[in-house]
């Protein structure tokens, strides 16, 4: 049996594991000439990454949220437009310009939105890394990654850390 993949999904929660799983991802649209469909969720959008962002570019609004806490839905807006940014700069390096590829940032947990994106984008292969931002090391592979993995309507490719001292 034959298989080719047209729709990678790659998602990416912006750690370095996540960037080496892209790697491959790329390699295997080019190989395929797939699509590639890259999704970012932001599950807490006061997280640090996106703070920081905002504070280098916009700190009056920053400033603001501390004194005026109903800023709340402006930040939130700032973190949806900062991540796409965050986003695309994540993928700049990794992704050439021949590769076809769309960029989609969504809000709520990960695991329910790239299942779901895993639908919306007729993705039949997903793949990402064991493990994320958040990884606890004893893990052999994180949350997210392991439910994927069970509930996902496609194969997954998994990507495992780079083990330290090996190629
Ligand atoms: P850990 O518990 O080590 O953080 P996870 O299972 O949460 O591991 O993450 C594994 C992989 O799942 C990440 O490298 C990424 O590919 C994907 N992932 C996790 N969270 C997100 C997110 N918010 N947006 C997109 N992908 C995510």
């Amino acid at each position: 049996m034959s298989q080719t993949f047209k729709r990678i999904l790659c998602p990416v929660d912006l750690s370095s594991f996540s960037l080496d799983a892209l790697k491959l991802a790329v390699t295997l649209a080019e190989t395929n000439d797939a699509r590639l469909d890259v999704l970012h969720v932001i599950h807490n959008p006061f997280d640090e990454i996106y703070m920081s962002a905002i504070t280098q570019t916009d700190p009056a609004l920053m400033e603001a949220y501390a004194t005026e806490p109903q800023k709340r839905a402006k930040i939130l807006r700032a973190t949806e437009e900062h991540s796409e940014v965050l986003l695309k700069q994540f993928c700049h390096e990794a992704i050439p310009s021949h590769v076809k590829v769309n960029y989609h940032v969504r809000r709520g947990e990960p695991l329910e939105n790239i299942l779901d994106g895993a639908e919306d984008f007729l993705t039949d292969l997903i793949v990402l890394a064991t493990h994320g931002r958040t990884g606890i090391k004893r893990l052999v592979i994180g949350s997210v990654a392991e439910n994927i993995v069970r509930h996902a309507p496609c194969p997954v490719l998994t990507v495992k850390p780079k083990m330290e001292g090996k190629p």
